[in-house]
């Protein structure tokens, strides 16, 4: 992944930046990037992208820890992990440390707290994050995830053996996975349980192992899997997909995904709960005589009526079309607040016109001559 920029460099922030300096770097540089306002800008939008994929990774303590440690290299498919592999463990070669270390380390491990190696075990939940616009937060969507999932191998069964052939109860800990050691101390006799030696605490021994999972009876598999996200999710609210996570073991139930939503700011639009905020600028005249204007909803462009006498920072509530409830019917609120522009660039005929207006109105003004323009500063 030669040429990929560093994502923190991308985001403008230095190494251990923190979770709120990550989103407020973000959030500036995504609006300003944003490609509805520089439509036909090809590099803007890939600066668009790249703040996005940047912040996917930053904003999630997971692959963060993972990006910090490893750089692209984490996510890169062709390196083995978080990507497209299929295949059984030994395919990793020089990754194999950094791939057991994802596991979390309860991968086929010793087990040494683990009291009966037979017991069932739920999975372990996964977590993953999804992109979404801010159109698509408010009336939900469906989405493509990728996830690597840790599931029971279906040649073995689970069983890690080759087919045909079934597991040895481990003779030293007969299938317990520990042994109890008695000690002659000064005190007495102390005894004490550690994992069973020979079978490294699976309590089995194998002695040809299942050529697809090389005897771990599971393997993982990248799934993609479409996630509902329902109307009004929020940024950084997440939506668990029951039993997508890690398989079980010993008929274990399955863990869960966790998808975690990230929403992307819109070019003109903010979001608080369910309301959406819009500034909107309006002429001096308008503001003055009143008028009717069009602006942008999540519905399309309505009409918006300015009274007469609008002062600038005025604030109005169109009801309904806001962001729809996360739970039950009905919709949050559009606010638009009004930022009257003082025109500029007259032409003489204009400005002959509002010194007319400022003359009827008792107002003194810039005559418009030069000299006597800059004499009154
Ligand atoms: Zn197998």
């Amino acid at each position: 992944m030669a040429g990929k920029r560093d994502y923190y460099e991308v985001l403008g922030l230095k190494k251990g930046a923190g979770a709120d300096e990550i989103k407020k770097a973000y959030r500036k540089l995504a609006k300003e990037n944003h490609p509805d306002l520089h439509p036909g800008d090809k590099a803007c939008e890939e600066r668009f992208k790249e703040i996005n994929e940047a912040y996917e990774v930053l904003s999630d303590d997971d692959k963060r820890a993972k990006y910090d440690q490893y750089g692209h290299a984490a996510f890169d498919p062709n390196a083995g992990f978080g990507g497209g592999f299929t295949g059984g463990f030994g395919d990793f070669g020089d990754l194999g440390d950094i791939f057991s270390s994802f596991f979390g380390g309860g991968f086929g491990g010793f087990g040494g707290t683990r009291s009966n190696p037979n017991a069932p075990r739920r999975g372990d939940d996964l977590r993953t994050t999804v992109s979404i616009s801010f159109e698509e937060a408010a009336f939900g969507c469906r989405k493509d995830v990728f996830v690597g999932r840790v599931e029971k191998c279906t040649d073995c069964g689970g069983s890690g053996c080759a087919p045909g052939t079934t597991p040895e109860v481990c003779p030293d800990c007969k299938g317990s996975g520990t042994v109890r050691t008695t000690q002659r101390t000064p005190f007495g006799m102390a005894q004490s349980t550690s994992p069973c030696q020979k079978c490294r605490g699976t309590g089995r021994i194998i002695h040809q192992p299942c050529k697809t999972c090389r005897g771990m009876g599971k393997i993982r598999r990248q799934h993609k899997l479409t996630v509902d996200i329902p109307a009004g999710i929020d940024d950084g609210q997440a939506i668990p997909v029951y039993g997508k996570g890690n398989d079980g073991v010993n008929g274990g139930s399955a863990g869960d995904l966790i998808v975690s939503v990230i929403v992307r700011p819109h070019a003109r639009f903010e979001r608080e709960g369910t309301s959406v905020l819009l500034m909107q600028d309006i002429s001096f005249a308008q503001a003055a005589l009143g008028a009717e204007i069009e602006v942008p909803t999540l519905d399309g462009s309505v009409k918006l009526n300015i009274p007469e006498g609008t002062q600038t920072g005025t604030t109005f509530r169109m009801r309904g079309k806001g962001i729809p409830y996360l739970r039950g019917n009905g919709r949050g609120d559009q606010f638009v607040t009004v930022n009257v522009k003082v025109p500029k660039g007259l032409s003489s005929a204009q400005k002959e016109q509002l010194r007319q207006f400022a003359a009827a109105m008792g107002e003194s003004v810039s005559s418009g001559g030069g000299i006597f323009g800059r004499k009154k500063k």
